[in-house]
């Protein structure tokens, strides 16, 4: 393959990249996902391995109650406002771009399995 053959170069197979590539197949273009190391999955990997996102669109399905509220409430128990990281807006935002994000990603099983498997295998 030479590079010429892709429409995008995406750099690093965190969730960042894998989701960046993601949203270039979603729109129909085709990437390439360079990783510098023999592992996929970036932090996510060996971290948790799982997005925490309260409220999102698949809890209803598991028989989860969770709301934004209590979300929000947990986060300001264990962070609090500390700074312009941790404002309240910016956990506003992240609670609801968090539900975007699953809805998005839920509208591609094929690639949110691909996506799980990868950080599965190098939990
Ligand atoms: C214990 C723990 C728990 C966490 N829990 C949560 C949580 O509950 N919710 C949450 O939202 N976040 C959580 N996080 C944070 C979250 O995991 C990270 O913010 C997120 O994974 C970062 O993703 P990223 O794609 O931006 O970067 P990274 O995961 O760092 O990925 C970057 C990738 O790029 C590769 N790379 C770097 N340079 C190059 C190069 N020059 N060429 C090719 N590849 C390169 C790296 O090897 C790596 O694979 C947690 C983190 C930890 C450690």
């Amino acid at each position: 393959m030479r590079i010429t053959d892709v429409d995008a170069v995406v750099v690093g197979s965190g969730c960042g990249g894998l989701i960046a590539a993601t949203k270039l197949r979603e729109a129909g273009l085709d990437p390439l996902l360079i990783e510098k190391t023999e592992y996929v999955g970036g932090t996510a990997a060996w971290a948790l391995g799982g997005l925490w996102f309260p409220a999102n669109p698949l809890e209803p399905e598991a028989g989860i109650a969770d709301s934004v509220e209590d979300g929000l409430a947990y986060v300001e128990a264990a962070v609090g406002d500390q700074g312009p990281a941790t404002t309240r807006a910016r956990q506003e935002a992240y609670m609801r771009g968090g539900q975007r994000l699953i809805q998005r990603l839920t509208v591609y099983p094929q690639d949110t399995a691909t996506l799980a498997t990868f950080l599965k295998s190098n939990a």
